[in-house]
């Protein structure tokens, strides 16, 4: 069994029962930063082997980690904060898993993204995890514009020394929305700043810690209409006889459909 183990986010006060309890039962650790990790098990007394598993050294340590899998041994994945494979090692090892007919399991707890998002006063109910955005500002700029239209309230991760740059770059790009900054979660110096992106950009000088930036997602966006044409073709290719599709879509758009016929005519002259 493959165990996905989360650890605390900040307060040791958020390692579960279970956790500690499958730390100490497995065969191995495979933990992002041993030394850290290290610091976690011994306030925990916990004896277990570890093992270095982090973005360097992925591939072949996860090849280990298989064949003592298929062996039959029991190994945990453990990150330096939070749920493994969250912004964080571990996905690829669960595909591995997957593919090798291991079972993977979750030992869930600390979460950064959702203790966020659960006091952030955003709309709960469609959220979309967005993590760290790019780091180049080519590739940053089209993923917001990617994620702009999304109805969902929108989390990110990111790094305390380019979160003012992100904001900004947030503001340019999705607007005067609502937004919260989740700051160091779950430690002593926790707070939640909530405003306009701007008034947050205003607020926050040199900031210090760990941040979460959930948004409130789109409110105005309206798909872009379909117009007569393509709407008929869409009716075609799910299966609609020509004169049917030609009469729905001339109902939907209130045209006649010797208006829809001779734009057909039309398009197949070009
Ligand atoms: N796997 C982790 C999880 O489940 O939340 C996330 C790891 S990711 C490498 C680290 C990022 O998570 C930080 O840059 C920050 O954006 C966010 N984060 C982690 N701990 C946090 C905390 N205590 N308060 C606010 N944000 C935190």
């Amino acid at each position: 069994m493959l165990y996905l183990c989360a650890t605390p986010i900040g307060n040791l006060e958020d390692m579960t029962f279970r956790a500690i309890r499958i730390l100490r039962e497995v065969d191995l650790i495979a933990a992002e930063d041993t030394r850290r990790t290290r610091k976690l098990l011994t306030h925990f007394d916990i004896h277990t082997p570890m093992i270095r598993f982090d973005e360097n050294c992925k591939s072949s340590v996860a090849e280990k980690i298989l064949q003592r899998l298929q062996a039959g041994e029991s190994v945990a994945v453990v990150s330096d904060a939070g749920l493994p494979a969250i912004s964080d090692p571990g996905a690829d090892l669960v595909r591995l898993a997957i593919d090798n007919g291991i079972s993977v399991c979750p030992i869930p707890g600390a979460n950064a993204a959702l203790s966020a998002l659960i006091c952030s006063g955003l709309d709960t109910t469609k959220f979309l995890f967005a993590g760290f955005a790019p780091k180049t500002k080519k590739n940053r700029r089209e993923f917001l514009e990617k994620l702009s239209t999304v109805e969902a309230t929108i989390i990110f991760y990111e790094a305390p020394h380019r979160l003012k740059n992100f904001l900004a770059e947030l503001a340019e790009v999705f607007g005067e929305r609502q937004a919260v900054l989740a700051r160091e979660l779950t430690k002593v110096h926790e707070e939640f700043l909530r405003g306009s992106i701007s008034e947050l950009i205003k607020n926050i000088d040199e900031p210090r810690g760990e941040f979460v930036v959930v948004v409130e997602g789109n409110k105005n966006f309206q798909p872009i209409e379909e117009n007569p044409l393509e709407f008929y073709e869409k009716l075609l290719e799910q299966g609609l006889d020509k004169k049917s599709a030609m009469r729905e879509a001339a109902k939907k758009f209130n045209v006649s459909r010797r208006e829809i016929y001779n734009t057909l005519l039309k398009e197949d002259t070009k």
